[in-house]
């Protein structure tokens, strides 16, 4: 296959169809990377109102490095994984102070993982590495009509090296990278690719031995695990208790109700409500609050939490329907 010619497709295209997008007005590199760990946790439409919020907030590296960590996290509230946000909080205190330009230097930073720390140096900095996501992967599966693998990592080694050659190629690898993650996006998805409006049809050798539909291989998707848990609702003088749980295997690290958790096998016949969070699945039953408290190992004042004021310690939607479904009881 031509490389070049494949680049310099992708380039001309990409000037055209580019999507105008906050952060890539300047490339600064504090929005790049904001965006690009934004985007590692759902769509691009979500993600845009939380960008901008979350920029009006914290304007620059510096002011998240000075911030109070319950407000970088009720701003991240809504788009989950909270130890992405905690992470972003601790990178930026380095960074405040000198933001590395290549995917090596940035790799020392805590939080940067490989498909960071190559997405900020090549679209801010313009280092010639290529970015590999769930687009890029889309994309050079069907254009080389690979049957690869590409969750194991000696397959995924030889995609990256793929994408790493063609923005080498490109000259221009901020926009190489980019077009390849927007040619994903838009116009080679995954169930509807529009194949007569692709920039690179003629070089698609899925489109030519019409495996269009089985490329990418599909990964068998990962199972849920199962958990009951029994949280105790204790409220007095419009405080709730929440302290931090070791044994809760979600949301760690923050503070919640007490109460008993066990990994279950089948759905319980009886819970108030069902909760997702990443891979748990989580039915909620909640506990008499006038039970005694077998749990509470001793009330320690400073874990009574005022109720306005439980987004500041736990963002979580999963509080939100726990105090929710209680108002419900209460009626
Ligand atoms: Fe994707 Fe179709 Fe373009 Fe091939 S021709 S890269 S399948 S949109």
């Amino acid at each position: 296959m031509n490389t070049l010619k494949v680049t310099g497709e992708l380039l001309q295209w990409y000037k055209k169809h580019a999507r105008s997008l906050p952060w890539r007005k300047a490339y600064d590199p504090y929005k790049v990377w904001i965006s690009e760990v934004m985007l590692q946790q759902t769509t691009m439409k979500v993600v845009l109102p939380y960008f901008e919020r979350f920029i009006s907030t914290f304007p620059t590296v510096q002011a998240l490095a000075q911030a109070d960590e319950s407000l970088v996290l009720k701003t991240w509230a809504g788009l989950g994984y909270y130890s992405r946000a905690k992470n972003l909080h601790r990178a930026s205190k380095e960074l405040q102070h000198h933001f590395p330009q290549s995917h090596g230097e940035l790799l020392e930073i805590p939080g940067f993982g490989p498909y960071t720390a190559r997405a900020v140096s090549s679209i801010a900095f313009n280092e010639p590495v290529g970015v590999v996501d769930g687009n890029v992967i889309r994309v050079l599966s069907r254009l080389y009509d690979s049957d690869w693998e590409w969750w194991r990592t000696h397959e995924r080694n030889i995609i990256q090296t793929l994408a790493d050659e063609l923005a080498v190629t490109s000259k221009n690898p901020r926009d190489l990278n980019q077009s390849l993650m927007e040619l994903g996006a838009t116009v080679c998805t995954p169930t509807s690719p529009i194949c007569s409006e692709c920039p690179i049809q003629k070089f698609c050798l899925a489109k030519k031995n019409q495996t269009v539909s089985t490329r990418p291989l599909k990964k068998n998707k990962q199972l849920k695990s199962m958990w009951l848990w029994e949280p105790q609702i204790l409220i007095k003088k419009k405080k709730l208790y929440l302290e931090k749980q070791p044994k809760v295997p979600f949301l760690k690290g923050q503070a919640l109700p007490p109460g008993l958790i066990r990994r279950i096998s089948k759905k319980p016949s009886q819970f108030d409500f069902r909760h997702s969070i990443t891979t748990h699945e989580i039915f909620v039953r909640k506990k008499d609050p006038k039970c005694p408290s077998l749990y509470l190992s001793e009330s320690k004042i400073q874990n009574w939490i005022p109720l306005e004021k439980i987004e500041h310690v736990n963002p979580s939607s999963l509080i939100k329907k726990l105090l929710l479904s209680q108002k419900g009881t209460r009626k």
